[in-house]
């Protein structure tokens, strides 16, 4: 079709890039968009309550009509936590392989979204979309079912590898369908999007069969109970503490949420192999011997309302730690997540158990490739032009000068920014302005509803406090009636400190006087007198910045309210 190549293909990252979450990527020619996964990341610390932070799909919503599809490369929140409040925007088909869509269906159920239209791809198998057909590959990962995507566009093949490694071994057999990607190569790349996660670590990475092997060993000589918590989605890390627990006689109880809902819906699906009578009832483990116990967990970031935590912390209502438990961290903290992790470490020795994490023994492995697999993939592919993706800024750096060894020209690779333009044709890549990008943050129910203001102000509340100034004025004078009182939260305990309090009030009142001196009558520059007064004597006297809220009632002489503190 010789006049569908008028158009130029653009691959607009909405997420992902800069960064190690919310993965979202557009890929559009012409009237014809698909969207290739839909995540979300975690919070950073500064974001105070804040649950999770989604990408700006306001592009995408501008251009509903173009979208033929979700695409998603495999089932881990950074790829699938977006989608529910994607698709009450725009109302799309999804694809993705089995497991992928078993647990992305959980989701949509706690969202109460029924009409949603998901399309189960295995690897190896294509669907045209509009333009595009898009082809699943195998990949080894750390969750079962992760595809790389070959989508063949009017003017070349695009290749995006998905979050991959290389495992020669995996637990289920599937290896990575080098094959395929190296038949694209041979048939041409024109561009290729790859996982820049581990490109600072040389070597390869280990197979995921080394930590099934280090539990056996472990399992072995333990005579305690044995918890192991890890990722909810690893399920083929939880068939290996299975395996192991299986093969010394122990019974195995779930613990936490998400991962009681993994383990059902992998085991439903096929994709976890439990014999029968293996998995016990948290209730039930009373009734055994310590070494017949496994409890597998959630909690492995340290999150503080996890299994894990709570055990540790006594806050669980079935399960403690108790004196000669041995605990297994069987995952790595997520960059930011190690001082909470640490904290959960340092609770554990303290209840007596014996801890074995990353640090001390291999008892996980990446599910990234590293710098070889990196290399190799490459290699294959051979791509005209390369988006490193999946990275902070120097993770999409370094990948693009890993692949400038390889002879990736440096022009042809891209380092781009979420919200940038990139526009591709046979013979050009090159970055052409940009859309509206950004974080959606989430609080409850709230999306989006929570911008920079409110969370300056939430990081000051949480640091310095509240300062409340009460006070009535008379309508149409502005004579002060009642107060100033003051109210305080979280800045110092008003019992203890009640000079300090009634010299504020002093100068509350001194800068009401000052106001009515200068016949100032606006209440923002009241409030403002107030505020600047105030803040300036607090931070003289105890060198801190609470924030201050004046409130002024205006009212009638005779109905005067109460003000004081109950
Ligand atoms: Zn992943
Ligand atoms: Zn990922």
């Amino acid at each position: 079709m010789a006049t569908e190549k008028k158009h130029k293909l653009k691959i607009i990252p909405l997420g992902g890039l800069g960064e190690i979450g919310k993965n979202m990527t557009v890929v559009e020619y012409g009237s014809n968009i698909v969207i290739i996964d839909c995540g979300m990341s975690f919070p950073e610390d500064e974001m105070l309550g804040i649950d999770i932070v989604i990408p700006d799909i306001t592009y995408l919503i501008k251009n509903k009509d173009k979208i033929k599809g979700i695409i998603l490369t495999h089932g881990h929140e950074d790829h699938i936590g977006s989608i529910p409040y994607v698709l009450k925007k725009v109302n799309v088909p999804i694809y993705g392989t089995k497991l992928t869509l078993g647990l992305l269906g959980n989701k949509l159920l706690e969202h109460k979204l029924e009409d949603v239209s998901l399309n189960i791809l295995n690897a190896g198998k294509s669907v045209n979309l509009g333009c595009f057909k898009v082809t699943f590959i195998r990949n080894n990962h750390s969750i079962p079912d992760a595809v790389g995507l070959a989508i063949d566009t009017p003017i070349g093949t695009v290749v995006h590898t998905g979050d991959f490694k290389i495992d020669f071994t995996p637990i289920n057999g599937d290896v990575i369908d080098l094959d395929a990607f190296a038949e694209l190569g041979r048939k041409g790349v024109l561009l290729a999007m790859s996982d820049s996660t581990n490109v600072e670590r040389p070597g390869h990475t280990d197979s995921e069969r080394t930590v099934g092997a280090k539990f056996m060993e472990i399992f072995k000589n333990c005579e305690s109970r044995i918890i192991v918590a890890s990722f909810a989605s690893n399920v083929h890390r939880v068939q290996q503490i299975i395996n192991a627990a299986v093969a010394y006689n122990r019974k195995v109880a779930i613990s936490g949420k998400s991962m009681i809902n993994a383990v059902k819906v992998s085991q439903e699906l096929g994709y976890l192999d439990v014999p029968d009578g293996t998995i016990v009832h948290v209730n039930d483990i009373r009734k055994l011997k310590d070494n017949e116990v496994v409890i597998i967990t959630t909690g492995s970031q340290g999150e503080p309302m996890s299994a894990l935590t709570r055990m540790a912390n006594n806050d669980h209502k079935k399960l403690e730690i108790k004196r000669g438990d041995l605990v297994i961290i069987s995952a790595n903290p997520i960059p930011g997540n190690e001082k909470t992790v640490s904290r959960v470490i340092n609770m554990l020795y303290e209840k007596g158990a014996d801890v074995l994490y990353d640090a001390l023994m291999q008892v996980h492995v990446t599910g990234h490739a590293k710098q070889d697999e990196l290399k190799l993939m490459l290699t294959l592919l051979k791509p005209k032009f390369f988006i490193p993706v999946h990275g902070e800024y120097r993770h999409l750096m370094l990948h693009a000068k890993l692949a400038a060894n390889l002879g990736i020209d440096e022009k042809n690779t891209i380092i781009g920014k979420n919200g940038d333009v990139i526009e591709v044709t046979s013979k050009s890549i090159m970055k052409n302005g940009n859309v509206t990008s950004g974080n959606i943050l989430v609080d409850g129910l709230g999306v989006g509803d929570v911008g920079n203001i409110v969370l300056r102000d939430r990081k000051l509340l949480s640091e310095n406090g509240l300062i409340i100034v009460v006070l009535s004025t008379e309508r149409g004078t502005g004579k002060v009636l009642a107060g100033p009182e003051i109210v305080s939260r979280g800045f110092i305990y008003v019992r203890e400190n009640i000079d300090l309090i009634e010299e504020s009030k002093a100068v509350v009142r001194r800068a009401l006087n000052k106001c009515q001196e200068t016949n100032t009558r606006e209440w923002n520059n009241i409030k403002m007198a107030i505020k600047d007064s105030l803040s300036s004597f607090i931070y003289e006297k105890i060198k801190r910045n609470p924030m201050i809220l004046p409130i002024i009632v205006e009212v009638n002489n005779n109905e005067l309210p109460d003000l004081t503190d109950k």
